[in-house]
């Protein structure tokens, strides 16, 4: 009977074509794409099948015109318009993030101030060789450092001193994560992690389970605990970012803007809360903050998780 010769090796190979569709459909299976963006490596990951990865890359163009948009260096953003020319801010989008930017200035007391701009400018760290200014040039800079020289009025941004310049570093990238959340809500996506690097939004579950997510060790390798996470975002502000050391003093790119130096006391701070851009935001404020006035904001502000761990080691958790 030479036909049965035939009929194995075609049993086989239907065998071998469902497996690799069922593989392909597979729902335990964690899609993942990575894309730099905002100046580090973003992941997204989903639960599912291939058919997720447009998706993925629809939530990272979007990240992208983020980027674009809130880029203070890129001379076709209204942002640098602002601060070279004057020319007042009407673009609902960037007023929008910069009302909820100056609410956490106010709330912070100044710690987070996004006019801080001449100063990260002037120490290079939007470059890639920072060093320490005069401290002259450091004071004279300062005079134009104030948030309160911004008002919105009728939905337009105005300030009353054209020396003012603005920097949504520390915020945009947590605006970003909540529209890449949106994205992905919008394509009827349930369940996804969002990793744009010092930030993180868990979105739904890992298949029915929180999604873990462990905090780094600001001065090791490993991690100093793990957070399980659904529906809500993680971001942590770090002096190990970017920084230099001149003389056995460590300079990084989160400012005080009351002394135009590198914030001191602090290696790092984790927030917990449901919006990204908010937790973005205020992980650089408590930094400021410090360990006292940050812990008796953070005994204020019930809606933030926080951690801050201290030069000298010790941990300050609330809420958590
Ligand atoms: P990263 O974006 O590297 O995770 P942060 O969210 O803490 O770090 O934000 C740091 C960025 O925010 C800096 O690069 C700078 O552009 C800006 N920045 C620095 N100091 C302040 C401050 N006191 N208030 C608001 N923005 C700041
Ligand atoms: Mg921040």
């Amino acid at each position: 009977m030479p036909r049965k010769v035939f009929i194995i090796p075609a049993v086989i190979v239907f065998i071998l074509v469902v497996a690799l569709v069922h593989a392909n459909q597979n729902t335990d299976a964690l899609q993942s794409r990575t894309r730099f963006l905002m100046d580090t490596y973003c992941t997204i990951k989903i639960p599912g099948g291939t058919e997720v990865l447009d998706v993925i890359d629809t939530a990272f163009d979007r990240m992208a015109e983020v980027q674009r948009t809130f880029d203070s260096l890129d001379p076709e953003s209204p942002i640098h318009a602002f601060n070279d020319e004057n020319v007042t801010i009407t673009n609902p989008e960037i007023v929008a993030l910069i009302k909820t930017a100056l609410e956490v200035g106010d709330e912070s007391g100044g710690a987070f101030d996004i006019t801080v701009f001449p100063l990260v400018n002037l120490w290079g760290f939007f470059g890639d060789s920072p060093a320490v200014p005069d401290r002259e040039k450091i004071d004279e800079l300062l005079n134009a450092v104030d948030y309160r020289h911004l008002s919105i009025k009728a939905g337009t941004l105005v300030k009353d001193d054209a020396r003012v310049k603005i920097d949504l570093g520390g915020i945009a990238k947590g605006y970003a994560i909540r529209e890449a959340v949106a994205v992905l809500k919008k394509a009827g996506i349930t369940s996804a992690l969002i990793d744009a690097g010092g930030e993180i939004y868990a979105l739904g579950t890992n298949k029915g389970k929180p999604w873990k997510i462990g905090i780094r060790d600001p001065r090791g390798e490993g991690t100093v605990g793990v957070l399980e996470l659904t529906d809500c975002t993680v971001a942590t502000s770090g002096d190990y970012e970017r920084y230099f050391e001149k003389d056995g003093k460590r300079y990084h790119h989160i400012l005080d803007p009351k002394t135009g130096y590198s914030a001191e006391g602090i290696t790092s701070v984790t927030v917990v809360t449901d919006d990204p851009a908010v937790a973005d935001a205020w992980s650089t404020a408590l930094f400021v903050l410090g360990k006292e006035k940050g812990r008796e904001l953070m005994e204020r502000n019930k809606f933030l998780k926080v951690l801050m761990i201290t030069q000298d080691g010790e941990f300050i958790s609330s809420n958590m």
